[in-house]
């Protein structure tokens, strides 16, 4: 485990198993030092136990990184089941999550994810009350994620091309899902045109015609002639291959884990084309959830996840002015953050 190749520094890593449940799982706190890890629930049929630890692994810390860039109160974990959420999910599988989730006594909230909902973690609180999406308003999810890349996205329009407004803007979005559909239609109502792809294709046609948008093979989104790139698919997709095809001067969008490794930010640096760090602009999630406990009216959430635009135009004019790359300028102030944090807590 200490050296597995994603494992950094995690505080704790905890395998799950219940068999009369048929629940295996895994639950990993990257960082509790600036408050409870806070992450999403995953449930995918992992092809391999080695693949669902990666997974989690990458995942928590992004949540590290999301919670501190933005200055929030929380640390980063997450958690995976392994198995198909269409076939193997039942009331008494997410009861022993919820009991698993419990037993770390407040140091990890649980939230949705892929192939988990909001009526999931709903089951889960009847064994732990360490789940997001516990107040009233949070019953109608908001496209919260989506308005959060919105908004870094205008940001670096901003910043590169200097004009406030999105009207024209060419953008190319890979994936038509919970983040990449709701996203298409803030760019579409901003006045952007759209180059639209998903591996469903019927999905991506269907969102091109609702939005007058065109849609293209998935393989092809990389080659579009147009401003902004936005990834809102799978992680690992801006590579040795895909980035020497970019023609987008931008990369923003809400995938977690975009560049297939770190040197692919300098990578995409040397090509002129300015990226925003996908756990800055995909951070809606986080703080939803913080707002939760605040005011969760929507006006109140989206206010509040639209202070994304301005951490990333701070973040963008940092980067510039020192001639540093945006994602080594956040890693930068997150690292800082954490430290701060550990020297308060021996001190
Ligand atoms: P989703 O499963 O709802 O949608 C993903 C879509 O991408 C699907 O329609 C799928 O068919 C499509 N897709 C997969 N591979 C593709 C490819 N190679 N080319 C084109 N399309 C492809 O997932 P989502 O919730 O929209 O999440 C998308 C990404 O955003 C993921 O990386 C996720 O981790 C990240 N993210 C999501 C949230 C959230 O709130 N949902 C928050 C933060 C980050």
């Amino acid at each position: 485990m200490f050296h597995h190749p994603d494992f950094d520094d995690h505080e704790q890593v905890v395998f799950v198993c219940d068999p009369a449940a048929g629940l295996r799982a895994i639950i990993a706190l990257h960082s509790t030092a600036l408050g409870p890890a806070f992450g999403g629930c995953r449930m995918w049929p992992y092809a391999s136990e080695a693949q669902a630890l990666t997974d989690v692994l990458r995942l928590a810390r992004g949540m590290t990184y999301k919670a501190a860039i933005c200055a929030l109160p929380y640390g980063g974990g997450k958690s995976v089941i392994i198995g198909d959420s269409g076939r193997d999910k039942t009331p008494a599988l997410l009861l022993a999550m919820g009991r698993a989730v419990e037993g770390l006594a407040g140091r990890y909230i649980v939230a949705d994810d892929i192939g988990t909902t909001l009526a999931d973690l709903a089951v889960m609180r009847a064994v732990t009350s360490h789940t997001a999406a516990a107040t009233p308003a949070a019953r109608e999810p908001l496209a919260v994620t989506a308005y959060g890349v919105f908004v870094a996205i205008r940001a670096a329009v901003r910043h590169r091309a200097g004009r406030d407004g999105l009207a024209g803007l060419r953008v190319a979005i890979q994936g038509q899902g919970n983040v990449g559909r709701p996203l298409a239609g803030y760019l579409h109502e901003a006045g952007a045109q759209l180059v639209l792809a998903d591996l469903d294709p019927a999905r991506a046609a269907r969102a091109a015609q609702e939005l007058g948008a065109r849609a293209v093979d998935p393989d092809a989104i990389y080659d579009q002639a147009v401003d902004l790139f936005a990834p809102c698919a799978l992680g690992a997709v801006l590579d040795d291959r895909t980035i020497p095809r970019l023609r987008a001067r931008i990369v923003c969008g809400g995938a977690n884990n975009q560049l297939a490794e770190p040197r692919h930010a300098a990578a995409l640096a040397a090509r002129g084309i300015l990226y925003v760090p996908d756990y800055l602009a995909n951070a809606g999630g986080v703080i939803d959830f913080h707002q939760e406990g605040i005011d969760d009216s929507r006006a109140a959430v989206l206010a509040a996840v639209g202070r994304i635009e301005g951490i990333t135009a701070e973040i963008l004019e940092k980067a510039e002015a020192s001639g540093r790359s945006p994602q080594e300028i956040a890693d930068r102030r997150v690292r800082a953050r954490l430290r701060a944090a550990r020297r308060r807590s021996a001190a």
